[in-house]
């Protein structure tokens, strides 16, 4: 039986390969903790006068993350803010585990659902031009009404669950297809940069994806555990595949690739101050005239009522 690196007592339970130590569940949790909290104070996250809204999914990144603040954290104020996209058989599961987590911390949760406020859902998508690049439509969406919901609940920053696997995976991904500029907006905390925006913060953004499910495990918290219907073929699941298979070669590989980038290559590149215009539609920042989110909804409008003339 291995013993635990830290107290020297419990059988260890889990082996940091990148960190060469081997933690019982509960040194474990612990270690997970002050990483979480040595990355909030760093990047001055949030503190005691903020409001925090926590974006959860239902998917094991967004509970560890909501279940770390409110331990790490107990007097802060909280909520939770859930956007459910009507995708059938994984959002009422999803909306469901939720529910039963935020009950049992006793944090408040505001739910946005887009059939009930919108009149449509991310399956709508589908019979658009928008079919083919589904998750990223998704998540323009997304991020547009989690950042409404949380400023109309009067939050001051707006957390979400992004581990390292996503952040090196999306740097990765930009640096190939050369926005070099893009990857300065992966930083652990953004500021606003329009009047409907509000601060982000990703706490997590240190922790790999497989400790956030240890987390949650040895929490004995409940997540989801399908996979949404139309992740399929995502491209960046497959990268994040083949980032961990590098990773079990060189354990810490993607801590490395996260440092060089924030530390060694981010300063090499000019930022550009892009001035966002004010969507003529919904208020929201846009490039153009009108937001990514507009226009997506524009097209759904236009295919149902192409659906409908048809009937
Ligand atoms: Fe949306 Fe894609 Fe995630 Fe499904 S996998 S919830 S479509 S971003
Ligand atoms: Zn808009």
């Amino acid at each position: 039986m291995r013993i635990c690196d830290i107290c020297g007592k419990k059988e260890a339970k889990i082996h940091l390969r990148y960190a060469r130590i081997s933690l019982c569940e509960e040194c474990f949790v612990k270690y997970y903790l002050n990483r979480m909290k040595r990355t909030v104070e760093k990047y001055r996250m949030f503190n005691r006068e903020d409001r925090i809204a926590v974006a959860v999914s239902g998917g094991k990144d967004s509970i560890a993350l909501l279940h770390a603040i409110k331990t790490a954290y107990p007097e802060y104020d909280i909520f939770a803010i859930y956007i459910d996209l009507g995708i059938d058989g994984f959002s009422e599961k999803s909306r469901e585990i939720v529910s039963r987590i935020t009950d049992t911390l006793d944090i408040p949760l505001v739910i946005y659902s887009l059939k009930e406020k919108k009149g449509y859902t991310i399956m709508d998508l589908m019979n658009t031009r928008y079919s083919r690049r589904i998750c990223s439509a998704c998540g323009i969406l997304k991020r547009a009404y989690m950042r409404d919901v949380a400023r109309e609940n009067d939050a001051t920053v707006l957390a979400t669950g992004h581990n390292l696997d996503d952040v090196v995976e999306i740097m990765i991904t930009l640096f190939i297809e050369g926005k070099f500029k893009d990857i300065l907006s992966l930083n652990p905390a953004e500021p606003p940069t329009h009047p409907s925006q509000i601060k982000k913060v990703k706490p997590l953004i240190k922790h790999y994806g497989w400790e956030n499910k240890y987390y949650v495990k040895f929490n004995n918290l409940p997540s989801v555990k399908i996979n949404c219907p139309l992740s399929g073929g995502a491209r960046s699941l497959r990268r994040k595949r083949i980032l961990s298979k590098w990773e079990e070669d060189e354990p810490g590989i993607m801590r490395s690739i996260y440092t060089i980038f924030t530390k060694k290559f981010s300063p090499l590149i000019k930022k550009e101050e892009v001035v966002l215009n004010t969507c003529k539609i919904c208020g929201g920042p846009a490039i153009g005239e009108i937001c990514s989110r507009c226009k997506i909804e524009e097209e759904v409008v236009k295919m149902k009522y192409i659906g409908e003339e048809e009937i």
